[in-house]
């Protein structure tokens, strides 16, 4: 029979409170720290686009589109999960061909369609200048990373959250057995590290090298206005989705770009490419927000356990992976079983 297992989460964004969620489920004692309850830092500025299609080497294609079905597996037990299943139309990738896109993806199963204009405006009949012909992808889908985070971390079973930070790891005997906190230090069977861009700082505390290279990403946020877009859109330099309570969001690149060098005048270029890109002169600015992506200096997430009593989720993509990744990281912190899936992940590769 499986021993009960003390876990510490250190970071309740949407991948420590994901994986709250899984482990409690599977009968682990959780303890999730993180002195703030909003929902995670990098996902309260998340676009929360959720695809298969970005940054795609065929391995991070299958995890990401493992992680797309996870979601809708949560939806059942958690109906208020912020996840809306209602697809993407790429009139344009960032400077990728359409057709590329579509032939790296479809052999591998991917659902992408192409659209004729009558079809995008069918879809879309809000967007100006559509183009002769673009891609549509419905299993695509947005959520609010933050919100989400909550949903999850409150729903978790056997979990408590802590309001405090970890300022360090403990090692004993070559093991990690908990961190340190500044009201003293806490203990566990499995310490996993899912502060964002902050993992990289705890890991150095017990010399494990977490490269990260994380660019900032600018948002803007307009006032809520009634229904304009229906689908993630993404066009000539901008990308665009409506959100449930009527705002629209808007970024101009998916990984750093000197649109984010000056966010004050980055995002009233954005918002002028969002006026020209609707037809509509009904949208008001409300805010921008800048966040920063927490991203491996590959791209790639880091998953696994590099020491005994360690684990370590960071990646960017977590809107897309986070309910995936907590599945596969369950699995093998509870029952060993480290699927194929994560062979490409390891931390491993940054030290062998
Ligand atoms: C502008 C932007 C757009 C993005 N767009 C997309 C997208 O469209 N699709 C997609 O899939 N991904 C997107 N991402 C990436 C995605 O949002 C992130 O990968 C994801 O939010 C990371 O979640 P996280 O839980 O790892 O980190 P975070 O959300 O940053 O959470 C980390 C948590 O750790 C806590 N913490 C930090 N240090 C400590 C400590 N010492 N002790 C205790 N707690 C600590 C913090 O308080 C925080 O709550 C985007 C990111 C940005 C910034």
């Amino acid at each position: 029979m499986q021993m009960t297992q003390n876990i510490l989460i250190i970071g309740a964004g949407i991948i420590g409170s994901a994986l709250a969620y899984r482990l409690g489920q599977s009968g682990c004692t959780v303890t999730l720290l993180d002195p703030s309850s909003d929902g995670g830092t990098a996902s309260g500025a998340s676009f929360g686009w959720v695809n298969a299609s970005y940054e795609n080497p065929k391995p991070y294609y299958h995890l990401r589109r493992y992680a797309m079905d996870a979601w809708t597996r949560l939806l059942p037990d958690l109906p208020d999960l912020p996840f809306t299943q209602n697809g993407t139309l790429y009139a344009d990738f960032y400077g990728i061909p359409l057709q590329t896109l579509f032939d790296e993806h479809t052999p591998w199963g991917y659902p992408f369609e192409w659209v004729t204009p009558d079809q995008i405006a069918a879809l879309e009949p809000n967007l100006k200048d559509a183009p002769e012909r673009a891609l549509f992808c419905g299993i695509e889908a947005q959520i609010l990373p933050d919100v989400a985070a909550r949903v999850l971390r409150d729903a978790a079973e056997s979990t408590t959250h802590i309001k405090t930070s970890a300022t360090s790891l403990i090692t004993k005997n070559g093991a990690i057995i908990g961190a340190q906190t500044p009201n003293g230090p806490l203990y566990a069977d499995i310490t996993i590290l899912a502060a964002g861009t902050q993992t990289a700082a705890l890991a150095e505390t017990i010399d494990v090298a977490v490269p990260l290279d994380s660019p900032a990403g600018l948002l803007i946020h307009t006032k809520p206005t009634k229904p304009l877009i229906s689908h993630t859109i993404l066009t000539d330099g901008l990308h665009m989705q409506q959100r449930p309570d009527g705002t629209i969001t808007a970024g101009g690149d998916f990984g750093g770009g000197s649109i984010n060098d000056d966010p004050e005048s980055g995002s009233k270029e954005l918002f002028t490419r969002l006026q020209s890109a609707l037809k509509t002169n009904s949208l008001e600015f409300s805010h921008y927000t800048l966040g920063i992506r927490p991203t491996p200096k590959d791209g790639m997430p880091i998953v696994g356990s590099p020491k005994r009593g360690l684990y370590i989720t960071v990646m960017h993509s977590g809107a897309t992976l986070a309910a995936g990744i907590a599945e596969l990281a369950t699995a093998e912190i509870t029952a060993g079983h480290r699927d194929a899936l994560l062979n490409t992940f390891h931390p491993d590769r940054f030290t062998a």
